[in-house]
């Protein structure tokens, strides 16, 4: 089997098989890591207008069900996570934790500058707008339970796939990595061929050349590690 036909039967398994993942695509490799100036589109976000498209007609789908599909975040880039990563940093160390601490508790949720699935405009967090905000929406138990997104994973639990949305940070006990994100969802056709070419770049290089919080605990075993359990340590759909 080759690359492009293991990619396709991976998305028929997945009941994507009406979308066509093409392994052929190249991306700019800065594109990859957050850097560069992306062609995206999107009114309240950003994402690759092949994503967006079918976010604009799984939203409309879901409205017909009376869920206001809300973007709070898509696409990121490299500088805006190496913010992200240096405030939590200087958050944990003031709360008297040690580098290695630190940056584990990071890595919870957050991901390093250039590795994160944000960069690529595939991957975006929703919720519904229908009921009203208080304080952090991106809490698990907003989406379960008695909790006023509860509907809104529902729906996408049943029908995101049939637009190409799959979430890469399941509630599977048995993944590695990330925690469960019942918000985060991933555009397969185009974010399975981007991780597949995103695995053959030299991640040294991006770490090393940027001014990150806790740089020293960062070595390349950490690295090597790191990619391992968390940009692998997804959905299997999604590899
Ligand atoms: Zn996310």
């Amino acid at each position: 089997m080759n690359r492009l036909e293991f990619i396709n039967t991976g998305l028929a398994i997945v009941g994507l098989s009406h979308f066509e993942s093409d392994i052929s695509m190249k991306t700019d490799p800065q594109l990859l890591i957050g850097k560069g100036s992306p062609k995206l589109v999107g009114k309240n976000y950003a994402l690759l207008p092949e994503a967006d498209k079918a976010f604009r007609e799984m939203s409309a789908a879901a409205q017909k069900q009376g869920i206001t599909l809300k973007v709070v975040s898509s696409y990121r880039s490299f500088e805006k996570q190496k913010s992200i990563w240096n405030r939590k940093f200087l958050r944990f160390k003031n709360e008297g934790m040690s580098d290695g601490a630190a940056i584990a508790k990071i890595i919870e949720y957050s991901t390093l500058p250039g590795t994160s699935r944000h960069h690529w405009g595939t991957d975006l967090d929703i919720i519904d707008a229908g009921p009203a905000e208080e304080g952090d929406v991106l809490l698990t138990e907003k989406f379960h339970g008695n909790g006023p997104y509860n509907t809104l994973r529902e729906w996408m639990e049943m029908y995101a796939q049939d637009y190409g949305f799959l979430l890469p940070y399941t509630k599977d006990e048995l993944r590695s990595g990330f925690k469960y994100e019942p918000w985060h969802y991933s555009y397969a056709p185009k974010s399975i061929p981007m991780l597949m070419q995103y695995l053959e770049l030299d991640h040294k290089e991006l770490i090393y050349s940027s001014d990150l919080n806790g740089r020293s605990g960062l070595d390349q075993e950490f690295l090597a590690s790191y990619i391992k359990s968390h940009v692998m340590g997804i959905n299997p759909s999604l590899l």
